[in-house]
């Protein structure tokens, strides 16, 4: 029994107990898989009234509350003697993945303490070496009562993704680390005291430093994550500063608890000071958390489009699907619900939902006789761990009858860590055939290292980048990230463009496809239907119905073809590959000066246009082409044969449309030597 270090039990909705850890083995021999917690723990017959099972969804709330503790002293089945169980209900979590509640027991005797037994060593958490939670408590209490006029601080420091860490490195290196970091903190505050907090936390409290003393441990902890053996091992501190001594330690506890919470998931801060907004953020996380089903069954989550643009053309090629959370008192914007769904897994079911939704507005838009351009879905690093995600997307994507590169989906991945884990989850997505388009890159969260292991069709360069334009070094490293994307053969994306010199430094480094306010912000879908009618996407079939239009509206419907720049042909694809029409330039090029001689010198067939031994080849790019393409249009060139047998060789722009059941490409055929002129 003596220095148990944390004991952690995962205890399922129905107080089965699914799984312990050997702390726990240790304090209660008879505990076992599937048996009752209540029974296996305090020898009961039916649930505690103090059970965070029953209360599952304020656990936050008693955190808050002070009842962080959750202590009872009770006889603990198998032993004789009382001891005092303290549930550390913030350093459990709800795990909706896994429809559990993870919590640590940490147990003590209070019974008279046995002196002659190195009581010391009891106190000691056995995997750090520093105070477990029980003697912290007293001894954080008694430091403060021993220097009643000194101002103290309380700290909470947290390896991020440590079970990952846990995961990939193993339990001996994962708990060197933790073993580290707790010496460390020791080392630091050598007049404060410092213990183990839940699984992979470290607490102290110590005396208000001053600011050189800050300066120092800050590089302290710099330098050794320098020097750390398992990479990009990232600590997070929360601070309770000038703790307020009517209080109780547990309580100063929570505070410093709340404070890290607030950054847990965001990549740019490592530090945050608990003051008194922190709980007011608290609070409204949790009114969030209460209000998502109502709102997810109320449809109040709408998606607004962000159009993308060819910067080229100044076409449409496509838009992100971004979420806003519709109320009667206005609009919320996604930075500040997000942050709360995702660090409870409640984005998972957002996601789906959004993803969903965007679905069923294109398979509006295809059932209306639009042509479809993609539109980018998030999802959230918390969502792809979702069991089954690709599946329950292909079976959305079905269910609509899409093709999936419709929908491509963006995501962000931090550290080199989380590519291991994310790669069979890309690949399996990637072999439904959806595209994936890696978000944020270049904001810190994304890593070079990603596009190395991953498969991306396109990179989204971030704001931060995009802002670093009309400075030297900025656009320096721009310049060359934009080379290596080219490189790798990715398509490059710049989000958050707001300037025209922006656009032109873009533009000069040959980005593909511009999204940003400079050309349009998000808008509710009304508003973006309204802009693609406007300016137009990027869709020849449209363009050429337009002209349909127009032809028909002049009273001379054969003046289409012949209004045509250029060679102009259509003909239904596949199987023999009929000509439909043609425009007189066409036959010109071919030397010919009616429809009749040209049709036969082809036998009225794309494969008579093309030469017959580069047929094979022009084919082939031609479906390659159409299968890697957004578009369904390709760009070939071949020679054709004249009627005195010459070889000309020619540009061919084709584009595939799906008209009346029938696939039909429109090309356009220009000679060689004029295609700049035109
Ligand atoms: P993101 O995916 O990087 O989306 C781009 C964000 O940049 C959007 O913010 C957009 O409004 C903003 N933006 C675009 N152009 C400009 C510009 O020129 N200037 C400025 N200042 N901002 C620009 P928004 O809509 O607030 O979304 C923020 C983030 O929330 C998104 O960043 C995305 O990570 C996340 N998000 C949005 N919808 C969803 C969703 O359905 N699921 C998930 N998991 N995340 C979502
Ligand atoms: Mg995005
Ligand atoms: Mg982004």
């Amino acid at each position: 029994m003596k220095g148990i270090a944390l004991g952690t039990i995962v205890i399922d909705e129905d107080y089965t107990i699914v799984d312990f850890n050997e702390p726990v083995q240790k304090l209660i021999p008879a505990m076992a898989k599937n048996a009752k917690c209540y029974q296996a723990l305090l020898g009961k017959d039916k649930p505690c009234s103090f059970c965070p099972v029953l209360r599952k969804e304020d656990c936050v709330v008693d955190v808050e509350q002070n009842n962080m503790e959750s202590v009872v002293t009770i006889p603990l089945a198998g032993h004789k003697k009382q001891y005092v169980l303290t549930f550390l209900i913030n350093a459990g979590r709800h795990e909706p993945s896994l429809n559990c509640l993870k919590f640590n027991l940490h147990a003590s005797c209070i019974t008279e303490p046995d002196k002659s037994e190195a009581a010391a060593d009891y106190d000691l958490d056995q995997a750090t070496g520093v105070y477990n939670m029980q003697a912290f408590i007293g001894r954080a209490q008694k430091l403060l009562d021993d220097n009643p006029h000194d101002s103290f601080n309380l700290i909470i420091s947290d390896i991020k993704n440590f079970q990952l860490i846990t995961a990939t490195y193993g339990e001996a290196k994962a708990q060197a680390l933790l073993r580290d970091v707790a010496q460390l903190t020791k080392e630091c505050y050598t007049d404060g005291v410092v213990a183990r907090y839940g699984v992979d936390q470290i607490v102290s409290l110590y005396k208000t430093p001053s600011l050189d003393t800050k300066i120092q441990i800050s590089n302290r902890f710099n330098e050794y994550l320098q020097q750390t053996e398992i990479p990009n091992v990232i600590i997070k501190f929360g601070i309770y500063e000038d703790v307020d001594r009517g209080i109780s330690v547990t309580h100063m506890c929570s505070k410093a608890l709340l404070a890290l919470n607030t950054i847990i998931n965001d990549f740019r801060r490592i530090f945050a000071k608990y003051d008194d907004s922190t709980s007011q953020k608290q609070l409204k996380a949790q009114t969030y958390e209460a209000q998502f089903n109502d709102a997810l069954a109320n449809e109040e989550f709408v998606i607004w489009y962000q159009p993308k643009f060819n910067p080229y053309t100044e076409k449409i090629v496509g838009a992100e699907a971004l979420v806003r959370w519709q109320t009667a008192k206005g609009i919320i914007s996604p930075g500040e619900f997000l942050p709360v769904f995702e660090s409870d897994g409640l984005i998972a079911r957002l996601d789906s939902y959004v993803f969903q939704h965007v679905c069923a507005q294109q398979r509006k838009w295809l059932d209306d006789g639009q042509g479809l351009i993609p539109i980018s879905v998030n999802v959230s690093r918390c969502s792809l761990f979702v069991h089954d995600i690709v599946e329950r997307y292909k079976a959305i994507i079905d269910e609509y009858d899409l093709d999936p590169k419709y929908v491509p989906i963006e995501i962000t991945e931090s550290v080199a860590l989380e590519n291991l884990k994310i790669k069979p989850i890309a690949d399996a997505f990637a072999n439904q055939g959806f595209q994936l388009h890696m978000d944020d890159f270049g904001s810190g969260r994304s890593s070079l290292n990603g596009l190395n292991v991953l498969h991306f069709e396109a990179v989204k360069l971030d704001k931060s980048l995009i802002d670093f334009i009309g400075y030297k070094n900025g656009e320096l490293v721009l310049s060359y990230t934009m080379a290596l994307g080219k490189e790798l053969g990715v398509q490059l994306v710049a989000e958050g463009v707001e300037t025209a010199s922006q656009l032109l430094f873009l533009k000069h480094n040959g980005c593909d496809i511009i999204q940003g306010f400079y050309y349009s912000k998000p808008l509710p879908v009304a508003e973006f239907e309204a802009l693609l009618q406007a300016h137009g996407t990027a869709n020849l079939k449209e363009e050429l119905n337009q002209m349909l239009t127009n032809c028909a509206a002049s009273s001379e419907p054969d003046t289409l073809y012949s209004h045509m720049p250029g060679g102009f042909f259509s003909y239904e694809a596949f199987g023999d590959e009929k000509i439909l029409a043609s425009n007189s330039y066409l036959w010109e090029m071919f030397g010919f000066d009616n429809e009749e001689d040209f049709m036969e010198h082809v036998h009225g067939s794309f494969k008579g246009i093309v030469s017959p031994e580069e047929l094979d080849q022009v084919e082939e790019s031609i479906a390659q082409q159409i299968k890697d393409h957004y578009r369904e249009m390709d760009f070939v060139k071949y020679h054709i044969v004249r009627k005195d047998g010459t070889k000309v060789p020619v540009v061919d722009y084709g584009h595939l449309a799906h008209q009346d059941g029938k696939d039909i490409f429109y090309v356009f055929l220009y000679e060689e030597e004029n295609q700049k002129q035109q």
